[in-house]
C-alpha cells in the first residue's frame, strides 16, 4: 500500500475511533472496487477475493446481470410497501419455494431476521399443538445471528450477563452426539435448529448420523427440523441448497447472505407440513421483499442456479484440496464445495496467516486462531483460484 492508501485507512480509522461503535476487528485495507474474484484497494492494488464479503458475493463481485437488475429496478420503482402487490417479491417467493421445500416463504432483510422468523414460526406451530412453553434444541458452537432470539440460539455468544434477560426455551446439546440430541427432544420440543455445515465455528460439517437422529426424533415428537442455510445455501456447497446433498430434508429453511446478490435479503421457507406458517398480523417487515432487493435476488438465483456454475464449485474444490493438502502448515481440510475450513498445524496462528495473506494480495478469513476459512466466489476460474492459493501458500510458509 502506498502513502495515499495508508492515509485513507488512517482517516477512516480516525472516524471509526470517534463515531462508530467499536464492534468489528477491521483489517487495515479499504476496498473500493470489485469485479468477479478481484478486489482493488484505494491505491489500485489488486487482490484475489477468496472471501466473497463473507459468502455474500457468490456470483462474483459486481456481476453484470445483478448490477443491471438493481439499476433497472432502482430507476423504475423503489417499492410501495407490503400493502400492495409486487411482481419481484412474489416471483422470488415462488422461486425459493419451488427450488427447495415446496411450502411457503416469508421474505426479510438479513440472516438474523430469517432465523427470528423461523423461531417465531416453530413456536407458533408448537402453540397450535398445545405446547405452552415450547423449546428449541440447538447445537453447541452454532451461529444463528445477533438479534436477541437468534443470539439465544447461539450458545457460545448467548451471554446472559451481557444481554440478559435473553428469550428462554433454547436447549443446547453437544454438536457431534446423536444420542444426546435425540434425548433432548421431547413433548415440549418445537424444533431442532442447526446449520448443516457450521460456518462461524470454523467450518464444521454436521455428521450424517446427527442429521438422521434429528430428523427421526423430530418426526416422533411432532417437532420441526430447521436448517439454517444462510451460509451453506445459494450454491456454496455445490448444490443450490446444502440439504440436497444430505441424508435428510428439513421442514423449515432459512437463507440470506448470497441470496440478495449483495443486497440485504433473507428468507424463511417451509415444507407443506408446516401449513400456512405465520398468518395475518403475526409477522411483517417494512423493507421485506422490496422490488430492488427482490430483483437482485432473482438475478443472483439466475446466475447461481446455472449448472455450469454449480459444477465449477466441485471442480474448484478439487483444485483447492490438491493445491493446499500437502502444505506442511495444513493439518486438515474441512467442508464441502467452496465452503472450506483449513485446520492449521500446531503453532501456526490463523490471524497471522490471514494478515500475511492480505499483505500478499489475497483475502481470506480467520474465524478462530486454528482455522483459515475460504469462501471464494462460485464463479472463480482455475487461474484466479490458483493465483490466490499460491499467495496463501506463501503466507502459510511465512507464518509456519
Ligand atoms: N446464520 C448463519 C449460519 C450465519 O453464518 C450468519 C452470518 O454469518 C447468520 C445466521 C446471521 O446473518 P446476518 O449477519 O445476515 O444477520
Amino acid at each position: 500500500m502506498n502513502d495515499a492508501a495508508q492515509g485513507s485507512v488512517a482517516a477512516l480509522r480516525e472516524l471509526e475511533g470517534r463515531y462508530a461503535m467499536p464492534t468489528y476487528p477491521r483489517a487495515p485495507v479499504e476496498f473500493v472496487r470489485g469485479e468477479g474474484a478481484t478486489l482493488w484497494d484505494a491505491d489500485g492494488r489488486a487482490y484475489v477475493d477468496l472471501f466473497s464479503g463473507l459468502s455474500v458475493h457468490n456470483a462474483g463481485n459486481c456481476h453484470p446481470r445483478i448490477v443491471a437488475a438493481i439499476s433497472e429496478q432502482a430507476a423504475t420503482l423503489g417499492g410501495t410497501s407490503n400493502l400492495f402487490y409486487s411482481q419481484p417479491a412474489m416471483e422470488l417467493t415462488e422461486r425459493l419455494v419451488e427450488s427447495s421445500l415446496g411450502g411457503r416463504a416469508f421474505l426479510c432483510n438479513s440472516g438474523a431476521e430469517a432465523n427470528e422468523c423461523a423461531i417465531k414460526l416453530v413456536r407458533r406451530h408448537a402453540h397450535r399443538r398445545g405446547i405452552d412453553r415450547p423449546e428449541i434444541v440447538v447445537l453447541d458452537q452454532a451461529f444463528h445471528g445477533r438479534t436477541l432470539a437468534a443470539l439465544a440460539a447461539t450458545p457460545r455468544l448467548a451471554r446472559e450477563d451481557l444481554f440478559g434477560p435473553l428469550p428462554a426455551g433454547f436447549v443446547p446439546v453437544p454438536r457431534d452426539d446423536p444420542e444426546a440430541l435425540a434425548a433432548a427432544i421431547g413433548a415440549d420440543t418445537a424444533a431442532v435448529m442447526l446449520e448443516p455445515i457450521q460456518g462461524e465455528s470454523g467450518v464444521h460439517p454436521i455428521a450424517d448420523d446427527v442429521l438422521i437422529a434429528a430428523r427421526e426424533a423430530c418426526g416422533q415428537a411432532g417437532a420441526l427440523l430447521v436448517f439454517d442455510e444462510i451460509q451453506t445455501g445459494m450454491g456454496r456447497t455445490g448444490t443450490l441448497w446444502a440439504h440436497e446433498q444430505g441424508p435428510v430434508a428439513p421442514d423449515v429453511m432459512t437463507a440470506a447472505k448470497a441470496l440478495g446478490g449483495g443486497l440485504p435479503v433473507g428468507a424463511c421457507v417451509t415444507a407443506p407440513v408446516v401449513g400456512e406458517g405465520l398468518t395475518l398480523g403475526e409477522h411483517g417487515s417494512t423493507f421485506a421483499g422490496g422490488p430492488i432487493c427482490a430483483r437482485a435476488a432473482l438475478a443472483a438465483l439466475d446466475v447461481i442456479a446455472d449448472p455450469a456454475v454449480l459444477a465449477n464449485v466441485g471442480e474448484r474444490e478439487t483444485q483447492l484440496r490438491d493445491q493446499l493438502g500437502s502444505d506442511p502448515a495444513v493439518a486438515g481440510i474441512r467442508g464441502r464445495g467452496l465452503m472450506i475450513g483449513i485446520a492449521l498445524a500446531a503453532g501456526v496462528d490463523a490471524g497471522a496467516v490471514a494478515a500475511e495473506a492480505l499483505a500478499r494480495g489475497v483475502v481470506v478469513n480467520a474465524p478462530n486462531p486454528e482455522t483459515i476459512r475460504l469462501l471464494p466466489p462460485l464463479t472463480i476460474d482455475a487461474a484466479d483460484l490458483g493465483e490466490g492459493l499460491a499467495r496463501l501458500r506463501g503466507a502459510l510458509d511465512a507464518a509456519g
